[in-house]
């Protein structure tokens, strides 16, 4: 977050961790959940489905031997469709 310095930031392409923010966009890290519209990491993910199964929360664990940050960006472009009033 510069001033002065016009770095555009495609939020598309960039994959954070919703719960602890860390940076995916370049990680080769396998593995994560999807919640809803959040994309937890594979380091986060076991807590949350800890917690949520009890719940009956809906999770998406995201495949195997696909990266976090494919799975997520993924999941956030049907979501940001999906999520479009008509
Ligand atoms: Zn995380």
């Amino acid at each position: 977050m510069t001033s002065g310095n016009h770095t555009i930031i495609d939020i598309g392409e960039t994959v954070l961790c919703d719960l602890c923010n860390a940076d995916y966009t370049d990680s080769e890290a396998e593995g994560g959940i999807l919640m809803g519209t959040y994309a937890i990491c594979p380091t986060c993910a076991p807590g949350i489905i800890r917690d949520a199964e009890p719940t009956g929360e809906p999770i998406v664990r995201c495949p195997a031997q696909t990266r976090f940050s494919e799975c997520a960006d993924a999941a956030r472009g049907s979501d940001s469709r999906y999520a479009t009033p008509r």
